[in-house]
């Protein structure tokens, strides 16, 4: 089967690839490194106005909020194209993915305004403030609270895992409004300046780079926020919660398909023609049967989604796309481990490159790669959670 698109959409993607070719930062230019999710050197910051002003950066999103009112087919053939060039569009992507949609969605003219429209052209930089010591998979059991005083909230407690908070502008923080109310119902958000007066951050340091943190513990205490920094209704945070992870989970499938592809070329190239200074992938059966398995497994996860967003296309529903998070996270888990054990100690060698990626040192191994890939199970829901909700909401078993 050879899938194709039309000529139209052929001529988008045509006109995509001449103007990143034109316009991608090159080598030179890059020399500050990106230090954490909301850290965006001037070149990172060059680059995203550029695709903003060029009506790239949210091809779907109309001209004045950095797009080109793109087709859902289009829009496809952007994320499959960056995803093959390797090219992020932002350095702070819970910004311009998660945070920036909310506020298109529940904000006000004045907050899109003076929120939306200066992280769209890479102005200042978010924080998510969502997961809490208690509240994780359970976000309704968040603790921190805000408590009305005239025209200002007084915000008391604790994040955790906040990606760059130690280096955003801001914070899109989940805070409890009223204590007396059942848990989804008393939750609201506020758009939280990360210099107010009250705030700490601990950055959190990992396994995978103890140099650079980019999870935090944020505390709060006493921090005082306008109140017309409320985003939507008070105490109707929950339904903004379920949007704001429906936009992570969004296109995320297509990068990681793609992504994974790149991963077995890669290692279909150490089988057959490695590096210099890379020793080849012992060509056993055992690796041939590791690469086989985990190229059929990455194709069956991009036609699931081609075929979901076909039917989305159409104007339909495609509950396989509940499924496209767990399975690519999972997959991408799967094949860093089998590559890893598949070669020996030197796995685990510094040596052994992946082809740099935008913006991040290049001397990652398969060893640090396969560590680094649990984190796509966890964040914005655990592989478990993701069973749940496929369990429930798509075939319609009984809760627990
Ligand atoms: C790379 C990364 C970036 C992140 N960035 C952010 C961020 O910027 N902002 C933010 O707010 N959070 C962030 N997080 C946190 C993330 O949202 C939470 O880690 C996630 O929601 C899980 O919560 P938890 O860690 O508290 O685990 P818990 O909820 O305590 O879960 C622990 C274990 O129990 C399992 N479990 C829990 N409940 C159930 C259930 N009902 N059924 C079956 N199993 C269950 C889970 O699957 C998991 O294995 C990030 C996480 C990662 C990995």
């Amino acid at each position: 089967m050879r899938l194709h698109y039309d000529d139209d959409t052929e001529a988008f993607r045509s006109e995509l690839r001449s103007w990143t070719a034109a316009n991608l930062p090159s080598e030179d230019e890059r020399t500050e490194p990106v230090l954490s999710s909301a850290h965006m050197p001037d070149w990172a910051r060059r680059w995203q106005r550029r695709l903003f002003d060029a009506g790239w950066l949210v091809p779907g999103w109309p001209p004045e909020l950095g797009g080109r009112n793109a087709t859902p087919m289009q829009q496809m053939v952007y994320f499959e194209e960056l995803a093959r060039l390797e090219v992020p569009r932002t350095c702070n992507p819970q910004g311009l993915s998660i945070i920036t949609p909310s506020i298109v969605d529940w904000g006000t003219p004045d907050q899109r305004e003076r929120f939306a429209l200066p992280t769209l052209r890479a102005e200042i930089t978010w924080c998510l403030g969502m997961s809490e010591p208690d509240a994780g998979s359970d976000l309704a059991g968040l603790r921190t609270r805000a408590d009305l005083h005239g025209d200002r909230f007084v915000v008391n407690g604790q994040k955790v895992w906040t990606s760059g908070a130690h280096h955003a502008d801001w914070c899109f923080c989940f805070v409890r409004t009223d204590t007396s109310a059942p848990k989804h119902q008393g939750i609201s958000v506020l758009l939280i300046d990360m210099r107010s007066p009250g705030i700490r951050t601990r950055p959190l340091p990992e396994l995978t780079d103890p140099e650079h943190a980019d999870f935090n513990e944020v505390f709060f205490h006493d921090v005082e926020v306008p109140a017309e920094n409320l985003i939507g209704e008070l105490n109707h945070g929950w339904a903004i919660a379920g949007g704001s992870l429906a936009h992570e989970r969004g296109m995320l499938w297509l990068n990681e398909a793609v992504g994974i592809e790149r991963l077995l070329d890669r290692l279909v190239a150490m089988a057959t023609d490695p590096p210099a200074g890379v020793r080849r992938l012992a060509d056993g059966a055992r690796a041939r049967d590791m690469i086989a398995g985990a190229y059929i497994r990455s194709q069956a996860l991009k036609l699931l989604g081609y075929r979901g967003f076909a039917k989305i296309a159409r104007g339909g529903q495609a509950p396989e796309h509940s499924s496209l998070k767990l399975l690519g996270s999972e997959l991408r888990r799967q094949l860093a481990r089998e590559a890893t054990a598949a070669l020996g100690s030197e796995g685990a060698d510094l040596g052994l490159h992946l082809a740099p990626s935008f913006g991040r040192r290049d001397d990652e191994a398969w060893a640090l790669h396969y560590l680094q890939s649990f984190a796509g199970t966890i964040a914005g829901g655990t592989s478990e959670i993701q069973r749940n909700i496929i369990a429930e909401r798509v075939l319609g078993l009984p809760r627990r």
